[in-house]
């Protein structure tokens, strides 16, 4: 049997034509823009890439961007009054501080000085705990993207064993929540888990947020499971020329893919969901401080 390969970029792509679509439309029955504004502290590369990135899609959905870029020397007290200025602005909906901070600013004490109804990375504390009672919470963006692919791929995941691999903030312990609330029977791995082979075997769903390079091995998998690989790592490729690497996932794509149901590949699967998702969050943000009924995207 060969995998299915949810294609993440072309249902990142969907969702994002369905929200520009959304947001034409609260634009035009009730004069609401969403806005998001993104705050990059220094100079790291990759956080810039992504910053611009998160721009870019945000006004190709026909949204409002607001960037602002502050310098590595910035103190703590200097980004939380930039946060309290945005959490007052009723021009931004959302408000995304790009992580990681330098050193002397403390991340926790940043995030939670964001108006949890801004907080569209759904890392506020208030957020975790409305996700974790069964709340409207602002759900963070990568799990979020999980999900949505999960159920397109299985429709109703009612009953089914999943496996989560990570158990971080961000990732890990929101997913497991999520697949808790679809009603699935959800372990959680970590790097304590004993026999992890055996604990993947069992799993009809196994979700991979480790961070370390193909280290679940395909067979280990249960032939049928759906696997989503949020692991996003760069390895050496001597294959393209000296010095080249390339992007893998933590699964061991090429092992699995010959006997599992359905799998994301890396790059192309989870990576593109997770800014499709952070747009999604912009509209809920914008709607439920509008007073509208939320979209359903
Ligand atoms: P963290 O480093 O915060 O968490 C990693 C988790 O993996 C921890 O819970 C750790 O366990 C667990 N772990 C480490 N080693 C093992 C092991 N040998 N066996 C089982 N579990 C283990 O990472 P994140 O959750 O932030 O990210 C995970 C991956 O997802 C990374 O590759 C990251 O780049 C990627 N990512 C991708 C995104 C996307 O948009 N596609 C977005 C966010 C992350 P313990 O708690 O015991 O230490």
């Amino acid at each position: 049997m060969s995998a299915k390969i949810i294609d993440g970029k072309a249902f990142a792509q969907d969702l994002r034509d369905k929200i520009a679509q959304q947001v034409a439309k609260l634009k035009a029955d009730h004069n609401l823009t969403p806005g998001l504004a993104v705050v990059l502290v220094g100079e790291d590369p990759a956080s810039q890439v992504y910053v611009r990135s998160k721009g870019k899609s945000t006004l190709e959905a026909g949204m409002q961007s607001f960037e602002h870029k502050l310098p590595e020397s910035t103190t703590q007290d200097d980004l939380i009054a930039v946060v309290e200025k945005l959490n007052a602005d009723p021009a931004v909906h959302g408000i995304l501080v790009q992580l990681p901070l330098p050193a002397q600013i403390d991340e926790a004490a940043v995030i939670a000085a964001i108006n949890p109804a801004k907080d569209v990375d759904g890392f506020h504390i208030i957020n975790s705990g409305l996700l974790a009672t069964g709340q409207n919470a602002m759900v963070p963006c990568t799990p979020l993207g999980c999900l949505l692919m999960l159920k397109d791929t299985l429709g109703d995941l009612s009953g089914l064993d999943a496996v989560v691999v990570g158990r971080s903030n961000i990732v890990g312990k929101p997913m497991a929540q999520l697949l808790l609330d679809e009603s699935c029977t959800v372990t959680i791995c970590h790097s304590r888990t004993k026999d992890l082979p055996a604990v993947i075997g069992r799993a009809d769903i196994v979700v991979a947020a480790v961070g370390r390079p193909q280290m679940i091995n395909g067979e280990w998998i249960k032939p049928g499971a759906t696997v989503i690989d949020v692991g996003i790592n760069r390895i050496p490729a001597p294959e393209k020329g000296d010095g080249k690497t390339r992007l893998v996932g933590d699964v061991d794509f090429d092992a699995a893919t010959d006997h599992v149901g359905a799998i994301t590949p890396v790059p192309g699967g989870v990576g593109p969901m997770t800014i499709a998702c952070l747009l999604k969050n912009t509209v809920t943000a914008a709607c439920r401080q509008a007073g509208i009924d939320e979209p359903d995207i």
